[in-house]
This record gives C-alpha cells, sequence and structure tokens, in this order.
C-alpha cells in the first residue's frame, strides 16, 4: 500500500489508509483488551462493544429509522441471490427482477431456482449501455418484492433515481455503491451489500431489512442464514465473521470522520465526472453508456483502438495504477473509485490516460 499506488479493482478494492493503519496497530492488543481481534469470543463484552459501535455508526451514517435491522452476515453478496426468495417469499412467491446487467443476471438466475421470477425489464436489448426506462417496466402485480442492483459493477450503469415500484417492496443489490452516497431508505424494503467494495471485508454481508417483511424462513434455509432466526438471536445465532464486522467498523468511524455520506456523494461526483469528461473529451478513450445512467463508483470505458488495452493496463501498472482491467464478461477497460479512492488518484490516471494517448495516437 505505498503511498505511490493506486488500486482501481472493482472489489475487494481500496480501503482507507487510516483503517489498516488502525487495524495493523491494533492487531496484537484490540482496544486493550490485551486480545487479538481474532482470539475474542464473541459472546464477551469486548466484542460485543465493538459489534454495537459498528451498528450504531452505521444506523447513523444511513439515518437508520428504527423499523429496520441491520444484519452482519457471511457469505458474500452471491449468498443473498438465494437467501432474498427463502427468507422473504413463501415457496410458491413471485418476485420481480430488472435486467439491468452481469449481477442482475445473477440475482435472477438464483432467484429462479427457489420462486417464479418475471423480468420486469432489460437493459439486453440496449447491450446494457442504460438502464431499462422505468415507463417501460411490466411488473407482476402479484410479486412480492422487485429486485435491482442499484449499481452494475461490470456494466458501469447506476440508478440515480430509485424506481416507483407501486407499494411492492423494493430490494437492492447495493454491494457496489453502499455508502458511496444518502440513501431513501424508507423507500427499501430491503437493502444488502457484499462489503468488498466501499466497506471493506470481503465474505461479510450487510443486510438491512424492514420489520414487516421479516417472516419465517423456508424449512430449507439454514437456520444461520435465516434473517428472522439471526434477529431473534441478535445476531448472535452463531460465530459471527468477528474481524470483518471489526473492520466494517472502523471503516465506519472513518466515513464519519471524513462528514458521513454527504461528503463521500461530493467528492464520488467529483471524482467521476472528471473522469468522464476527460473521456468524453477525448478521441482516444469512449464510453458509450447513456449519461444519464453511468456509475460513480465504477467507470467502464474503452479506447478506440481495442488492440491496445493491454499495453494500457500494464503501463498503467508500471506506474502505480492498479488493476485498471474491465470484467472478463465486459472487457475493455474499468477504473473503479470506490470511497477510498482520492481525488489525487483520479488525477494521476488522467494525467497517465493523457500521456498514453500522445504516445498512441
Ligand atoms: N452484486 C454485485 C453488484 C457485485 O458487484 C458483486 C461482486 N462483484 C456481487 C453481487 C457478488 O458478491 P460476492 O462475490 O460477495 O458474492
Amino acid at each position: 500500500h505505498a503511498s505511490s499506488v493506486y488500486n482501481f479493482a472493482a472489489g475487494p478494492g481500496v480501503m482507507p489508509r487510516e483503517v489498516l493503519l488502525e487495524a495493523q496497530r491494533e492487531l496484537l492488543d484490540c482496544r486493550r483488551s490485551g486480545m487479538s481481534i481474532l482470539e475474542m469470543p464473541f459472546t464477551g463484552a469486548e466484542f460485543q462493544n465493538i459489534a454495537d459501535q459498528a451498528r450504531r455508526d452505521l444506523r447513523e451514517l444511513l439515518e437508520l429509522p428504527p423499523h429496520y435491522h441491520v444484519l452482519f452476515l457471511p457469505g458474500g453478496a452471491s449468498t443473498q441471490f438465494s437467501l432474498l426468495p427463502m427468507n422473504l417469499l413463501p415457496p410458491d412467491g413471485r418476485a420481480d427482477y430488472v435486467d439491468t446487467g452481469h449481477w442482475s443476471r445473477k440475482a435472477i438466475a438464483e432467484a429462479r431456482r427457489y420462486v417464479s421470477v418475471n423480468v420486469a425489464a432489460s437493459g439486453a436489448q440496449h447491450g446494457y449501455s442504460r438502464l431499462p426506462c422505468r415507463r417501460y417496466w411490466q411488473l407482476d402485480p402479484q410479486a412480492g418484492y422487485c429486485h435491482i442492483t442499484s449499481n452494475e459493477t461490470a456494466d458501469g450503469l447506476a440508478y440515480h433515481r430509485l424506481p416507483d415500484t407501486r407499494g411492492v417492496p423494493l430490494v437492492a443489490d447495493m454491494t457496489s455503491d453502499f455508502l458511496s452516497r444518502p440513501l431513501d431508505v424508507e423507500r427499501f424494503g430491503v437493502i444488502y451489500a457484499g462489503a468488498q467494495k466501499n466497506v471493506g471485508p470481503a465474505g461479510l454481508t450487510l443486510v438491512i431489512i424492514r420489520d414487516d417483511l421479516l417472516q419465517t424462513a423456508w424449512p430449507a434455509c439454514p437456520a444461520a442464514l435465516s434473517y428472522r432466526v439471526q434477529i431473534d438471536s441478535d445476531n448472535r445465532f452463531n460465530t459471527p465473521p468477528i474481524q470483518a464486522i471489526y473492520l466494517a467498523g472502523l471503516v465506519f468511524r472513518w466515513l464519519r470522520s471524513q462528514g458521513g455520506l454527504k461528503a463521500m456523494a461530493a467528492r464520488n461526483r467529483r471524482k467521476s465526472e472528471a473522469l468522464y469528461s476527460y473521456i468524453d473529451a477525448s478521441d482516444f478513450y469512449a464510453c458509450d453508456r447513456q449519461v444519464a445512467d453511468r456509475s460513480r463508483m465504477n467507470v467502464c470505458f474503452h479506447l478506440a483502438v481495442p488492440t491496445l488495452t493491454a499495453e494500457f493496463v500494464e503501463q498503467a501498472r508500471c506506474q502505480g495504477l492498479l488493476n485498471l482491467q474491465g470484467h472478463p464478461a465486459v472487457g475493455g477497460l474499468r477504473a473503479s473509485l470506490y470511497n477510498a479512492m482520492s481525488e489525487a488518484g483520479v488525477d494521476a490516471l488522467i494525467a497517465f490516460m493523457e500521456t498514453f494517448a500522445a504516445r498512441h495516437g
């Protein structure tokens, strides 16, 4: 993590340096307990304080109303693709899904194993270069929820306005834009996010669920992954991923010290606008995503001369600009600009792009 290196990985992605340093300082003796976080019993007061603080800080960042529960679950966001139907719907249930790209397709494929899925709209006919217009969505009046992917990590698209689902609870995969901007939480029934982008530790998933949607999960649902069971046991039905929760807590603290989600949103907007404006003004680089739907987290673009892509990625790496290759399913280039990416990092990337274009243009 040399200070001259900028990591543009899509996830796991860059962490705040202050957080890494604090975790390092505390590794052998966490909060003067005499124990490493790795050694703490999860039922003890020391870890309870850490988990309670993390939960309080997250609630405060999101201004979470009391009728929303927060769960720290193991398994990654893909695990939730299967758990959503089993926790939210009856076995003969139905759900709407909006297909906006790679990650919504994964969510759809998994949900189909359990319930009847209506794909209410798809961006496929536009090559996933924009979000399907809300006017043409065909919602199932009997759907128990409507699932969206608020930010498509591989395709570089994001919702900048929330769709009206006519009273059907909105369920959002926010893995790649969670905590990147303020949220109107009351618009959602369930929000879930794998932690490895803006929160940090891979394998931890945050699930935020509105109280009235809690029901007994299907008998086939593992008890440890039942929202109801975990909420009823205060997220201590079994050993939680305690080091990941500790690290997430450090990130929540860091976010509060940086001015919270409004400050993050302003900075994320500046970073992405600087990069998109440079790309749009250039003949050498291009982004074909519709301007109104572009992601502020994952800037997907390509070279006018695609045969230079590998050379671009390699030369950037030599300059300390890491992991700029696009998602393998999409190709091209991608710069992920999560909360912990500094404006100096974006400036360094643009400077490199200018030099590369001048040399090859
Ligand atoms: N949803 C989105 C939007 C993602 O970006 C990812 C991971 N890149 C996932 C789901 C899957 O997350 P995990 O690997 O934690 O299962």
